[in-house]
C-alpha cells in the first residue's frame, strides 16, 4: 500500500519505517527541515536503538522516502496516517493545534479518496474533529480511521513489528479488510470497534497503566514504615494472573511524552462531562509526590544541601531513551538547584537534550558515571539504564568523598550493597537502608 506519515518524532518515524520494512511504500513528512535532512542521510532525529540500521535497508530497497513537502507526500499515497505531537495545554487538556494544522493540510493536499489514519494519542472526538477540519478543505471523498499506537520508547520498533494488540476504530465497516490486511503483517490480535471507543482505549490503557505504578509506589511507602520489602510484596502480588508483574516496579515514578499528558488529559475529559476521576486525580498526585524522595532521602543523609556536591545518574525519563519529557529528573535538578546543591550530572545518551532545557553555574556536565560520583557527597540514580546495574559498587563507595548512595530505581540488590560499604537507600525496601 501507498502511504504517507505525517510526523517523523517517536511514533511516526518508527510506524514509516516498520510499514516499509514490512512491503508498503512510504513517504515520511515533517515540517522541521533538519529532521527530513537528516533522515536523507539514515541519520535519525531520536535515539531508538535499530532504527538507522532500518532506516539505511529499506531507503536502499526503494520503499521508504522523506520529505517536507506534505501536499506531494499525501496526493501519491493511499492512506495518510497522522502521527503528529498532541502535547499538554497548562490545564492538562490535550493541544490539538497541530493535528488540526496536519488535517488542514492534508484537506487541501487531497487529489482523490484517501483513508486518512490518526495514531496520534487524541481525546474522545477529536477523529469527528479531524473529519469536520479535513472536509471544510476538499470536496473530494475520505474517510477516518482511528488506530492509537501503543509502542514504548527504546523498544518501539519490536514493539511496533511485534504488538499486544493493534486496536482499529471505524465508522465505515467497508474498511475493516483494508485495515486487517495493512495492520496483520504485524499481529493477529486486532481489535476493530467504533472510533469512540478506540479513542478511549488509549487513554483507559495508560491511564490504568499509571494508576499500577502509583499503587506500587504508595505499597512501597508503606513498606517503608512497616518493614516490608516492596519487590517481594510486587514479586508475589505479580505471580497472580489477574494482576500479572509489569508496571510493579516502585521508584521515583513514571514520567515521559505519555503517561504524565495523557492522565492529565483523561482528567480533563471527564471533568469536560462533569465527571470527577477522583481515583486518576489521586495516581497522578501520588506520582508528583514520589519523585521527591530524592530530595528528602538526601537531606535526611546530608542536611541541608547548599554547596554539598551530588552526583547524578541519568537524566531521560527511562533507559534506552534520549526522551527527557516530563522526566523526574527534570523537577528533581531543579529543586536541588534551588537548594543551592553543585550537580555532576550524567546520562549515557539524553545529555544533550537535557542541556537544551536545564543550565546554571552549579551544574558540571560529566562523561562517566565515575566521574559525576568523584568527590559527591552522594550519588542519586534517577534512571535504571544497564550502564549503572554494571557500576564496581566498592570503587564507587571509595570514590565518593561521602558514600551515600540513593537508588530511585531498585537497581541494586541485598548482596550487591552489603560488600560495598555504601550508605544505601532504596524506595521500600528499609532493611537494606
Ligand atoms: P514527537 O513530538 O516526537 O513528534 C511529532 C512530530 O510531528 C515532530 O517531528 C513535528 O515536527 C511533527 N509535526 C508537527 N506538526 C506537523 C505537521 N503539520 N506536518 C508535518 N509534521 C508535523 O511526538 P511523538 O512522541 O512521536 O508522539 C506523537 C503522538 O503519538 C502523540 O499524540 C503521542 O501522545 C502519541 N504516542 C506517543 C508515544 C511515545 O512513546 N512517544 C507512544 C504512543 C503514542
Amino acid at each position: 500500500m501507498k502511504l504517507a506519515v505525517i510526523g517523523t518524532g517517536y511514533v511516526g518515524l518508527v510506524s514509516g519505517v516498520c510499514f516499509a520494512h514490512k512491503g508498503n511504500e512510504v513517504i515520511c513528512v515533517d515540517l522541521e527541515q533538519y529532521k527530513i535532512d537528516m533522515l536523507n542521510r539514515a541519520e535519525s532525529p531520536i535515539y531508538e536503538p535499530g532504527i538507522e540500521e532500518l532506516i539505511s535497508l529499506n531507503m536502499e530497497a526503494g520503499r521508504l522516502e522523506f520529505t517536507s513537502d506534505l501536499a506531494d507526500a499525501v496526493r501519491r499515497s493511499d492512506i495518510v496516517i497522522l502521527a503528529v505531537g498532541t502535547p499538554s495545554l497548562a490545564n492538562g487538556e490535550a493541544n490539538l493545534s497541530y493535528i488540526e494544522q496536519a488535517a488542514a493540510d492534508v484537506g487541501k493536499a487531497m487529489n482523490g479518496y484517501k483513508i486518512i489514519m490518526t495514531k496520534s494519542t487524541v481525546p474522545v472526538g477529536t477523529n469527528q474533529k479531524i473529519k469536520d477540519v479535513v472536509a471544510a478543505h476538499t470536496n473530494l471523498s475520505f474517510d477516518i480511521v482511528s488506530a492509537p499506537e501503543f509502542l514504548r520508547e527504546g523498544s518501539a520498533i519490536n514493539d511496533t513489528l511485534h504488538p499486544d494488540r493493534v486496536i482499529i476504530g471505524l465508522d465505515n465497516a467497508g474498511l475493516r479488510e483494508t485495515m486487517v490486511t495493512l495492520h496483520q503483517v504485524f499481529t493477529d490480535k486486532i481489535y476493530v470497534t467504533d472510533i469512540r471507543s478506540a479513542e478511549m482505549i488509549k487513554y483507559a490503557s495508560n491511564a490504568f497503566l499509571a494508576t499500577k505504578i502509583s499503587f506500587i509506589n504508595e505499597i512501597a511507602n508503606i513498606c517503608e514504615k512497616v518493614g516490608a520489602d516492596v519487590t517481594c510484596v510486587a514479586e508475589g502480588m505479580g505471580m497472580d494472573k489477574r494482576i500479572g508483574s509489569s508496571f510493579l516496579q516502585a521508584g521515583i515514578g513514571y514520567g515521559g511524552s505519555c503517561f504524565p499528558k495523557d492522565t492529565n488529559a483523561l482528567i480533563q475529559i471527564a471533568g469536560n462531562v462533569d465527571y470527577e476521576f477522583k481515583l486518576l486525580k489521586s495516581v497522578v498526585e501520588v506520582n508528583t509526590d514520589q519523585r521527591f524522595m530524592i530530595v528528602s532521602k538526601l537531606r535526611e543523609s546530608l542536611g541541608q544541601l547548599h554547596g554539598v556536591p551530588i552526583g547524578i545518574w541519568g537524566l531521560a525519563f527511562k533507559p534506552n531513551t534520549d526522551d527527557i519529557r516530563e522526566a523526574p529528573a527534570l523537577e528533581i535538578v531543579e529543586t536541588l538547584i534551588q537548594a543551592g546543591a553543585v550537580l555532576k550530572l550524567y546520562d549515557p545518551i539524553a545529555m544533550d537534550k537535557f542541556m537544551e532545557h536545564v543550565n546554571h553555574p552549579n551544574i558540571v556536565w560529566c562523561s562517566s558515571p565515575q566521574q559525576a560520583a568523584e568527590g559527591s557527597d552522594a550519588v542519586c540514580l534517577l534512571t535504571d539504564w544497564e550502564e549503572f546495574k554494571k557500576v564496581d559498587l566498592v570503587q564507587l563507595s571509595s570514590v565518593l568523598r561521602n558514600p551515600v548512595l540513593i537508588d530511585g530505581r531498585n537497581v541494586f540488590t541485598e548482596e550487591q550493597i552489603q560488600r560495598s560499604g555504601l550508605e544505601y537507600y532504596s524506595v521500600g525496601r528499609p532493611r537494606m537502608n
